[in-house]
């Protein structure tokens, strides 16, 4: 029979993000928003960019941002190994602006010069920092 919890780890190279029993765990994989409960499937995935929410046994929710990196679902364990990642509170949020307001400049310059890609990947990683720290 299943257990009631999940052990989730959210690792970077240089750091832990979070290390915890959950209820359930929401992240972002390469092709759209994951939901993993306990029993799920053994899974591996790509991670995309996204917010990846931890409901806490006592019910708390912790967001976190993350971009890249690959996650693995194996029995109770579910370690989410992140290219980068920053936990709601450790967001920067007038680099994010600023990092926004420079993809934005890019996107709407016109120029033959511009990654265009480049650009719109760089602005959905801060509107999706801006709105970890600022939920509506
Ligand atoms: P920037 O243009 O401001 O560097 P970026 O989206 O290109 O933003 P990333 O390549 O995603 O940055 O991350 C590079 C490093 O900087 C990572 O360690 C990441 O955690 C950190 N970082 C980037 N933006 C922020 C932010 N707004 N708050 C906290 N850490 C950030």
């Amino acid at each position: 029979m299943a257990g009631t919890t999940l052990f989730v780890e959210v690792l970077t190279p240089d750091k832990t993000h979070f290390s915890g029993f959950v209820k359930a765990v929401y992240f972002p994989g390469e092709n759209g928003y994951l939901g993993v409960l306990p029993g799920h499937a053994p899974l591996l995935t790509r991670l995309g960019v996204g917010t990846i929410t931890c409901i806490e046994e006592d019910g708390d929710v912790v967001h976190m941002f993350c971009s890249g990196g690959f996650a693995e679902v194996m029995g109770r364990d579910v370690s989410i190994l992140a290219s980068v990642a920053e936990r709601e509170g450790d967001i920067d949020e007038e680099r994010a602006e600023k990092a926004k307001q420079r993809a934005e400049k890019r996107l709407f310059s016109g120029s033959a010069e511009v990654d265009y890609a480049r650009a719109m990947s760089a602005l959905q990683r801060a509107m999706e920092r801006l709105h970890i720290a600022h939920p509506q």
